[in-house]
This record gives structure tokens, sequence and C-alpha cells, in this order.
């Protein structure tokens, strides 16, 4: 991981979050991308194959998605607590500038 994947600011909105690095960049990132990219045991196996990710995606869309509990985790990532159940997946800095730079859009 580069100095620059360093998550800086976290802003929680009620449907969404604002994610800052280190590097100046910054993204707007709907709270369904993240959960969709948990990386927990339970959901990782989800994201393995197109089929998958599209049942993952419909049955996600379907839970209302509460603004989750965010906790730092060491000096590398975040641990999200999902109101629908899924609290054990840590995001990795280098993992939510991943999901921010695909899912997300950038804010200049
Ligand atoms: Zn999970």
């Amino acid at each position: 991981m580069s100095d620059s994947d360093a998550l800086t600011d976290l802003e929680r909105g009620r449907e969404d979050c604002v994610l800052r690095f280190a590097d100046g960049a910054s993204f707007r990132l709907e709270y369904l991308e993240l959960r969709l990219a948990c990386p927990c045991a339970k959901c990782g196996p989800r994201q393995e194959n197109e089929q998958r990710i599209i049942e993952f995606r419909e049955e996600v869309m379907r839970l209302r998605l509460d603004k989750p509990k965010a906790e730092l985790v060491g000096r590398y990532g975040l641990r999200f607590s999902w109101p629908t159940g899924c609290s054990s997946g840590i995001y990795s800095f280098g993992l939510l500038r991943q999901v921010a730079e695909q899912a997300g859009s950038s804010l200049a």
C-alpha cells in the first residue's frame, strides 16, 4: 500500500459517504457500493463471479442500508458495521480507494 492510499477523512451522510485520501483525492460513495465490496468471509465469496455478484446486489438492494458504524483498524483500514448484519469485514485503505475509484464519484 502506498501512502497516497491512506484514508484521511470519512464523512458519513445518510445514504452515502465522502472519502478523502492522503493524495488529495476525494470521492462520494453510496453505502450500497461499499456494502457490495464487503471483504468478510460471508460476503467475499459472493463477489467471485458475475452471477453471484448480480444476486448479491439484488439482495443488498432490497435491504435498507442504514448508516453503518465505522471504526478505525490500526493504521491501515476501517471496519464497517452494517445494521443489516455484517460487521466482520475490514476494508483496507487500498480496498476503499479501489471501490471509490470504481463505483464512487470523484469530487474535484
Ligand atoms: Zn460481509
